[in-house]
């Protein structure tokens, strides 16, 4: 069994009884069948569901929300929004998708002509993770369901009522059954599926442990695999931004989504220039967060996901400590049921140490002060991580400087990084390898067949 808790609470939610062997083979059986049906469907009918599974996400917005929300704790409006976002990468997918899946065309030098075809591949495994509960698993059910494969979720233990929603969401949009699948499973059993040979390749977004032990399973059994994982991104603070603009985001940045999200600005990296000034302002609006219950509509910060996520957070603020690092505030456990701590700071981190190399993944951030624009990218890059990051400057030079310098997946200028809905996502170094969304994402379980015409 998987049992949900409510994290605001601490109250059980629901069991689910997760499948055994059979059960497994069940699954996999239907989602064979369904992808020899499903690949031949034209675009059209792809599109079809694509759309009304975005009319489907709107409709249902206050009650998915609400639902994620009691699942793992975040504030209502931001799983509201989740909710949404959701619904537009839907509706974008049915109407600019389908030229995503256009043939590139080549001449040969011997007079004849050659074809790249975008076909499916069949049904792929994604793993998936509790902080973006929807738009996680939503980010790769759009390009299956555009790309003709068929898809079997193994979503987190957390989130098992988002899970079965998802499915239920697929059948109501009139996906043929197997389409998309929700595995009811812990990890255990996850090698086994992706050594099984009717699943064709995996992805999976969550932590860097996991993701070595798909990674592996994937490479032993010659499978495709793409890796979303964690991240501790810098959000570079320069003398020339609008630094009223550059707090408030920096704040939300550390606390969206309680501090749990791969791409938020974890190690905020300040010129020496404007740091005193910006770590008065930064150090007075973090402090002044109160937790609150994540279904007020006002809620900034919750409760973590869950009682072992906040324990780990505590457990690196304490090792912090140990290392030298100075706790400015916060960072401390709340004494109420539930998974509750508060928003907190450190500075004085050294680099390369494991509090400097470490994600953490709650709302307690990283202060650092740079002499000049080469050792803000120095502190920037000494991470093990390459994910996202943000840059505030209003200089052209400096933002070249850093667009090529970071090493990243992603550098957003001025705002709060977060992933768009038609561009590509995913990282380098140990955040993991390939790319979601955009044709980059949708080709990535894709057979670009070569086709060749005399
Ligand atoms: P995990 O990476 O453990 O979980 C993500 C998904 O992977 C879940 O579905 C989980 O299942 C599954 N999983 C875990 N271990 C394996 C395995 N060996 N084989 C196959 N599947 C596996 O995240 P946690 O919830 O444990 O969080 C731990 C840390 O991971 C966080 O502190 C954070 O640093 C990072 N993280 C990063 C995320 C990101 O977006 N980059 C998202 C979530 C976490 P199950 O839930 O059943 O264990």
């Amino acid at each position: 069994m998987i049992t949900t808790t409510n994290p605001a609470t601490g109250e059980t939610i629901a069991e689910y009884e997760t499948l055994d062997r059979n059960g497994i083979d069940a699954k996999l059986e239907t989602a064979t069948r369904a992808y020899r049906d499903w690949r031949t469907r034209d675009v059209g009918r792809r599109t079809d569901v694509l759309q009304k599974l975005s009319e489907l996400f709107g409709r249902h917005e206050d009650e998915l929300a609400k639902l994620a929300t009691t699942e793992m704790g975040k504030p209502i409006k931001q799983a509201r929004a989740e909710v949404q976002k959701c619904a537009s990468l839907f509706a974008y997918l049915a109407s600019d998708g389908p030229a995503m899946l256009e043939s590139e065309w080549w001449e040969l030098g011997d007079g004849g002509k050659a074809e790249g075809r975008w076909l499916p591949q069949g049904p792929v495994l994604a793993v998936m993770p509790w902080n973006f509960p929807y738009w996680q698993v939503v980010r790769f059910l759009g390009p299956t369901i555009l790309a003709g494969n068929v898809g079997v979720l193994k979503h987190a233990s957390l989130v098992q009522g988002v899970a079965a929603k998802l499915e239920e969401l697929t059948l109501e949009a009139d996906a043929p059954e197997g389409v998309f699948q929700n595995l009811c499973v812990s990890s255990k059993p996850i090698g086994d599926v992706i050594a099984d040979t009717r699943i064709v390749a995996a992805t999976l977004t969550g932590s860097e442990g996991a993701g070595r032990a798909v990674a592996e399973q994937a490479g032993r059994n010659l499978k495709k695999v793409v890796l979303e994982l964690g991240g501790s991104d810098p959000f570079i603070v320069m003398p020339s931004a609008d630094m009223d603009q550059a707090v408030k985001d920096a704040v939300t940045a550390r606390i969206q989504n309680n501090g749990q999200s791969c791409i938020c600005g974890k190690r905020t990296i300040v010129h020496a220039d404007v740091y005193d000034d910006f770590a008065d302002r930064f150090v007075s609006a973090l402090k002044d967060i109160e937790p609150t219950d994540p279904m007020d509509e006002d809620c900034e910060l919750g409760p973590l996901s869950s009682e072992g996520q906040r324990d780990t957070v505590l457990d690196q603020v304490a090792k912090a400590k140990d290392e030298g690092c100075t706790l400015l505030f916060g960072g401390e456990k709340l004494d109420r049921d539930g998974a509750w701590m508060t928003a907190g700071l450190l500075t004085d981190v050294e680099l390369g140490s494991e509090t400097g190399t470490d994600e953490i993944f709650g709302p307690v951030g990283q202060l650092y002060k740079a002499k000049d624009k080469d050792h803000a990218l120095t502190i920037a890059n000494a991470i093990p991580f390459g994910l996202g990051s943000a840059v505030w400057t209003n200089d052209d030079g400096e933002r070249e400087f850093f667009a090529n310098g970071i090493e990243a997946g992603m550098t957003t200028f001025n705002a709060v990084n977060g992933s768009k809905i038609e561009a590509p996502f995913g990282g380098i170094k140990n955040s993991g390898y390939g790319r979601e969304l955009s044709h980059h994402g949708l080709h990535e379980f894709m057979n670009l067949k070569t086709l060749v015409y005399p």
